[in-house]
C-alpha cells in the first residue's frame, strides 16, 4: 500500500481553492489569470513530487514519472465554471498529485503520471484538454474555437505564452489505466447514506431544437379553433414527448427542456413560431436509441396536429462511454478493503474519464456531494468523506499498480484474482 498523507491532501485542496477565490468557491474559468496561476502552481507541485511536470499547448498540466516506462495516469480538471466550487475537477487532481508523490518513493516497475486537463467545464470547449490530449482535436476546430464574447481560442493560448509549446498526448503503450475522483455533483449519496459512487459509465446524450411553425393573429379577435398557434404546439409537444421518453428510456434516463422561445413574444398576439430544445441522457446505447426513436416520433405526430409545422433538427451528441469492469471491481474492491459502503451508478455529467475510456481502461468514483449542490459556490463535502475517498482511490490505485507490476493484463489479473478468493 501506498505511504499516503490525508493531511497534505486536505492541505494542498484549500492552497489551490486560493486561486480565484470567491466566498466559499473558486471563479478559475479557463484560461483566466487564475486558472494560470493555478496551472503553474501545480506545476510546481508535480516538480516538487518528483515528477517531469509542464503546462502543454493547450493548458493542461501532465506531471510524467520519469524513469517508468508504464504508467497509470491519474487527475481530472482546475478550471471552474464561473463562480464554482472548489472541489469540482481539484478533488481528482490533489488525489492524484498525493499518490503520485507516494509511489516516486514506493519505487514500483509501474509508475503514476498527474494530469490536470484545461477547460473540462468548456469556457471555450468542453474537454478540450482531454480531447487534444486523446488527438481529438482538428486543426479547423482549433482555428474556430472561441468564448461566448467571440475570443479565438489561439489567441488566448498565445497571450498567456502558450502559443508554441509541444502538446501532451496519450499513450497506450505507456497509460495503462485512468483513474478520476471527482464529486458527484448530485445528491444521490448523501440521500442513500453510501460513501463511495462507483461509476460504472457516464450517460451518452442527444439535443434537439424542434421548430414549430404557426400564424400569428390577434390574441382577441381570433376565435380558439382557428388559431394556428405554435406557443400551444409546443407546449403540447413538451407534455406528451416527457410521456414518451418515460417510457423509452432506462431507470437513470433524465430529460430536459432547457430552451422555449416564442415569437414574436407579445401578450397580445397568438404566437406565430415556437422554438424547443430538448435533451436527453441515459447510460445505455440501446436507451439512448429507443429515446431518439420516441423523440422522433413525438415530432411526426405534432406535425400538423395543432395546424402547426412541426420539424426539427439535431443539435449535439455524445455517446454513452462504458467505464472498465477491472478497474471498477478495483474501486469496489478497495472500498470494502478501506471499511467504506459504495454504490454502483452511472454519471449523469459529461467527465474528461469519458474521453479517456473508448481508449485506455478507465474509471471513476464520487465522493457525496452536500445537498447534491454544484456549479455553484455553496458546492462542498464533508472533510470526512474526503479523507474516505481518498483512501479508497488511493487503495485503488495501489492495488492496480501491484497487479500491473505481476502481470500485464488487467482483466487477467482481476480473474486470476477471482479464482483465487474461490480456491
Ligand atoms: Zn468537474
Amino acid at each position: 500500500m501506498l505511504a499516503v498523507d490525508e493531511d497534505r491532501v486536505l492541505a494542498d485542496l484549500q492552497a489551490l481553492a486560493e486561486f480565484g477565490r470567491i466566498g466559499t468557491g473558486v471563479n478559475r474559468p479557463a484560461f483566466s489569470e487564475a486558472d494560470l496561476s493555478a496551472r503553474q502552481w501545480l506545476g510546481g507541485q508535480m516538480q516538487s513530487a518528483g515528477l517531469d511536470a509542464a503546462i502543454d499547448g493547450i493548458g493542461t498540466v501532465y506531471g510524467r514519472s520519469p524513469h517508468c516506462e508504464q504508467t497509470i495516469l491519474v487527475g481530472s480538471h482546475s478550471d471552474s465554471v464561473p463562480n464554482g466550487g472548489w472541489l469540482d475537477g481539484s478533488l481528482g487532481v490533489i488525489f492524484g498529485l498525493e499518490v503520485a508523490r507516494a509511489s516516486r518513493r514506493a519505487q514500483h516497475g509501474v509508475g503514476v503520471d498527474v494530469i490536470s486537463f484545461a477547460d473540462e467545464e468548456g469556457t471555450w470547449l468542453p474537454c478540450l484538454g482531454s480531447r487534444s490530449f486523446c488527438g481529438e482535436l482538428t486543426k479547423q476546430v482549433l482555428d474556430t474555437a472561441q468564448s461566448k464574447t467571440g475570443e479565438r481560442l489561439l489567441h488566448r493560448l498565445a497571450s498567456l505564452g502558450l502559443g508554441d509549446r509541444p502538446f501532451a498526448r496519450l499513450d497506450p503503450r505507456r497509460h495503462r489505466g485512468y483513474f478520476e475522483a471527482h464529486i458527484e455533483q448530485g445528491p444521490r449519496l448523501e440521500a442513500e447514506g453510501v460513501d463511495i459512487g462507483v461509476v460504472t459509465g457516464i450517460v451518452g446524450m442527444r439535443r434537439h431544437i424542434v421548430h414549430f411553425c404557426g400564424r400569428a393573429d390577434h390574441a382577441g379577435t381570433t376565435p380558439m379553433a382557428m388559431r394556428r398557434d405554435a406557443g400551444v404546439a409546443m407546449f403540447s409537444f413538451a407534455t406528451s414527448l416527457a410521456n414518451g421518453l418515460r417510457g423509452a428510456g432506462g431507470p437513470d434516463a433524465v430529460w430536459n427542456f432547457g430552451i422555449a422561445a416564442v415569437r414574436p413574444g407579445a401578450a397580445n398576439v397568438v404566437p406565430a413560431e415556437a422554438e424547443l430544445t430538448v435533451e436527453f441522457r441515459d447510460p445505455s446505447p440501446l436507451m439512448i436509441e429507443r429515446m431518439e426513436a420516441a423523440f422522433l416520433a413525438a415530432v411526426r405526430d405534432a406535425d400538423g396536429a395543432l395546424h402547426v409545422a412541426v420539424s426539427s433538427m439535431p443539435n449535439a451528441a455524445l455517446a454513452p462511454a462504458a467505464m472498465n469492469t477491472a478497474l471498477i471491481n478495483m474501486i469496489a474492491e478497495a472500498a470494502a478493503e478501506t471499511g467504506a459502503s459504495h454504490l454502483r451508478m452511472p454519471s449523469g455529467a459529461g467527465h474528461d474519464a469519458m474521453i479517456l475510456a473508448p481508449r485506455i481502461p478507465s474509471a471513476m468514483m464520487f465522493v457525496p456531494s452536500i445537498g447534491g449542490r454544484s456549479h455553484d459556490i455553496s458546492e462542498n463535502t464533508k472533510e470526512e468523506n474526503i479523507r474516505r475517498g481518498f483512501r479508497v482511490f488511493a487503495t485503488a490505485v495501489s492495488k492496480t499498480l501491484d497487479r500491473l507490476t505481476q502481470t500485464d493484463d488487467l482483466a487477467a489479473s482481476v480473474s486470476s484474482a477471482k479464482k483465487e478468493r474461490a480456491s
